[in-house]
């Protein structure tokens, strides 16, 4: 198995003490764990945690560009050490959002460094007086955004929407269909159940679509954990054979992108 999106301490919302090596050594003692993919958070590398946890870069990028300098100090040494691990089949990714103008919180300059880029969908500003209609429609306008970003996986695809009402299979199917035409990944993340993964992998497995397996580690206890996935799976009615898994072309060497 081969978990794409794993977080460090560097992210704020992760365990103290969770760090790369961690995950080295997982990959060295479990024969079950090929490689694993570091993939922490842009807000968390851009931005001081009192100003990532107020989300007001998601609708104001000027904040992204006064922390750029800030971040891109922050993050050169973090790939610089990642790009050493990948003996060690441990590869540097990251998790990123976009914000209103359509840029993703990461330095272009960066991407080449970056075996995986995953965009997910973490926070959307609310509006009291908008209707579940209107909710659905900014967020599938922002995902599809988001899919056309250059990004290689969608992260917890339907995470966000799920929480503010239910999605159907045909919302579901064209996600899908979406990520077909761009020719990204959807992911299947184990940090939080999500039912929706359910109809999501049936279309993914119909249309061929890649699925990316991520565990989203933010604890000790919870890497190399593939059970939810395992479940989903098989409550899907599949196996891991029928499902295309997702393969960078970076995993024994950097990608160029
Ligand atoms: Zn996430
Ligand atoms: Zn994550």
């Amino acid at each position: 198995m081969i978990d794409f999106h794993a977080h460090t301490d560097m992210s704020y919302c992760a365990e103290s003490g969770l760090t790369p090596e961690i995950y080295a050594n997982l990959v060295s003692t479990n024969p079950k764990i090929d490689a694993i993919y570091i993939t922490d958070h842009g807000m968390a590398v851009y931005f001081p945690a009192e100003i990532a946890w107020k989300w007001e870069y998601i609708s104001d990028s000027s904040i992204f560009d006064s922390q750029r300098d800030w971040g891109n100090s922050r993050l050169a040494p973090h790939l610089a050490k990642l790009a050493k691990m990948r003996v060690n089949k441990v590869f540097p990714g990251f998790e990123v959002e976009m914000m209103h103008d359509g840029r993703l919180t990461i330095d272009d300059s960066f991407r080449k460094e970056i075996d995986i880029l995953i965009g997910s969908v973490h926070y959307l500003p609310s509006d009291p007086l908008e209707n579940k209609r209107d909710v659905l429609d900014r967020w599938s306008r922002h995902t599809r955004q988001l899919m056309n970003s250059g990004i290689d996986v969608l992260g917890h695809p339907f995470r966000w929407i799920s929480n503010q009402l239910p999605v159907s299979k045909d919302i579901v199917h064209q996600i899908v269909m979406e990520a077909k035409n761009t020719g990204i990944a959807l992911e299947l993340n184990g940090h939080f159940v999500v039912s929706t993964d359910v109809d999501m992998l049936q279309v993914c497995a119909e249309l061929g679509v890649p699925v990316s397996i991520g565990t989203d580690s933010h604890k000790l206890s919870e890497i190399g954990d593939f059970s939810y996935h395992f479940a989903t799976i098989e409550s899907a009615g599949l196996s891991l054979a029928d499902i295309k898994l997702f393969s960078p072309q970076g995993t024994l060497c950097p990608r160029h992108k």
